[in-house]
């Protein structure tokens, strides 16, 4: 007796926000979709580790563009999908001592309108912290938000079943092949096929690729760490804003009750269960404590997790020249939550062959900046 194959139109293979926002818009777009995840949570790996920052002033230019483009679908009204709100106001302020006052000099002139010059007076006033003789000057990004990345990521899997659509977790791609016009896909639970699979694999994306017998991207995963820490006894420090070293070597961000502090670490790793490494968390309280008055007593959690990146930083979106029906949906760095919104519904109109949204391209998105054939991506 043969197995049975199931048939779909779309396979998106990685449970995390890539995965699950595009299977969702796919899926609104009429598509029927199934989403698979190898472990058993989806939003395990990175997804679940980030410092859930919005900023319109953080990453490359077409990262940006994307973030404000998302921006509506962050600020949305909540509906029965989502009753609360996915952004909390937060601020971010970029910190320089007086020897990177050139740097911040330069990154004003690129931000523009969308930061502001802040005093010494002023950042010791929102950061109390700050030792007195750290900092010579500072910019504030004041829309800078704490996003509910949890219920954003649950939001998109919600609209996934309300559309017709599934994910099935512990589903594990172990082999994908061309089949026909499409493509078969190996999982523990049996084989799937479908026109399209999109590769949404995070970290493993590449690797996914090479058992498609597809050309990688050259994605480069790099591990990033984060602690909890205890705020000083008293502190009201949940009004205050993310501070960030403006050559982002660490940052502090007040986290439900806590300090979240980061070395703002970027060290190549195979993909993996990334885990803290001792001499990062070393690394992080040393810079942590030159800049504040912030004494570190207990450490009550901490995690790594992969952020990856191709030769540009921006992420891929598109079909693999050398592949029909096999789309990237990889690279998405340090910024892979606040970007998803406008991403997703980028990258399921061009996987679907449809326009592109018009208030992504007006932003000044196009296909050729995010497709995987591109120049910068040559080797
Ligand atoms: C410390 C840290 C701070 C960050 N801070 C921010 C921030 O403030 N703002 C922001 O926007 N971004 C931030 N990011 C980045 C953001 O978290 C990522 O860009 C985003 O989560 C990437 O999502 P993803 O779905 O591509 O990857 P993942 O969440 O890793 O999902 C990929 C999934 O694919 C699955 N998978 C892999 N191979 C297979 C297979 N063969 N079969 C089935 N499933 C498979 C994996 O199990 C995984 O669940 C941060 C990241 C880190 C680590």
């Amino acid at each position: 007796m043969t197995a049975q194959i199931e048939d779909w139109q779309v396979i998106v293979i990685g449970g995390g926000i890539a995965g699950a926002s595009v299977a969702a818009e796919l899926a609104d777009l009429g598509a029927r979709v199934v989403l698979l995840e190898r472990e058993a949570q989806p939003g395990y790996h990175t997804t679940g580790r980030s410092a859930a920052l919005f900023t319109i002033a953080y990453g490359p230019p077409v990262i940006r563009a994307l973030s404000r483009a998302s921006a509506a679908a962050f600020q949305a009204p909540g509906d029965a999908m989502r009753p609360h709100p996915l952004l909390r106001p937060r601020g971010a302020v970029f910190l320089a001592r007086p020897d990177q006052r050139a740097t911040l000099e330069a990154l004003e002139t690129e931000l523009g309108a969308s930061v502001k010059p802040l005093g010494q007076a002023a950042l010791r006033d929102m950061l109390p912290l700050l030792r007195p003789d750290y900092c010579a000057a500072g910019l504030i990004d004041r829309q800078a938000a704490d996003i509910d990345v949890d219920a954003l990521h649950h939001q998109y899997l919600r609209r996934l079943a309300a559309s017709g659509g599934e994910l099935r977790c512990g589903a594990e791609v172990l082999a994908l092949q061309r089949d026909g016009g499409g493509w078969r896909v190996e999982t523990p639970g049996g084989a799937l096929r479908a026109e399209i699979v999109v590769n949404a694999a995070g970290a493993w994306a590449d690797e996914l690729a090479g058992k498609a017998d597809v050309a990688p991207v050259g994605l480069m995963p790099k591990r990033r760490t984060a602690l909890l820490v205890a705020p000083p006894e008293g502190a009201a420090h949940d009004s205050w804003p993310m501070a960030v070293d403006v050559d982002e070597r660490f940052y502090l961000k007040p986290d439900a009750g806590k300090l979240l502090i980061s070395p703002a670490d970027e060290t190549p790793s195979p993909p993996c269960d990334a885990q803290p490494e001792e001499l990062d968390v070393a690394v992080c309280i040393d810079r942590i404590q030159r800049a504040f008055d912030l004494p570190v007593r207990r450490i009550e959690h901490k995690w790594a997790g992969l952020r990856s990146f191709v030769a540009d930083k921006c992420p891929v979106a598109g079909y693999a020249p050398d592949a029909p029906g096999f789309f990237w949906l990889a690279g998405q760095g340090g910024y892979g939550i606040q970007s998803a919104p406008a991403l997703a519904r980028f990258a399921a109109a061009l996987a679907l062959d449809r326009a592109p949204p018009a208030d992504v391209t007006d932003e000044g998105v196009g296909a050729a900046a995010l497709a995987p054939g591109r120049r910068a991506l040559a080797a």
